[in-house]
């Protein structure tokens, strides 16, 4: 498992997926310069965005009601807001300012 006490030549060659899952270890949102903006007024909570996101970025609840992103994570992609079939999702520039 790669971790932040890892040095340079400890880490696997580049493009090497050493365990399935592992975004939730990396802040992927650091290099982001759009962001997805959650409509709530638009949301019919049908989680279609959730599994797309490949950074496990979309909080949502045990209710299973859409409950906005986590930035720290995020990367920008614009999927979620691609396959959400509501428009709820709108993708704006990275200073916009949006609810978190
Ligand atoms: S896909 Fe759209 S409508 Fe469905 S939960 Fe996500 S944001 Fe809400
Ligand atoms: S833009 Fe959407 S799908 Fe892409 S990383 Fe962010 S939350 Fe996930």
């Amino acid at each position: 498992m790669i971790n932040d006490k890892m040095g340079v030549k400890e880490l696997p060659a580049a493009g090497v997926i050493t365990e399935h899952g592992n975004s939730e270890q990396f802040n992927t949102g650091e290099w982001r310069n759009r962001k997805p903006k959650h409509l709530l007024d638009k949301c019919k909570h049908c989680m279609m965005c959730v599994p797309v996101c490949p950074d496990c970025a979309i909080i949502h609840s045990e209710e299973d009601k859409m409950c906005g992103f986590d930035y720290s994570k995020c990367k920008g992609c614009g999927v979620c807001s691609a396959v959400c079939p509501f428009k709820a999702i709108e993708m704006v520039d990275e200073d916009c300012e949006v609810d978190e």
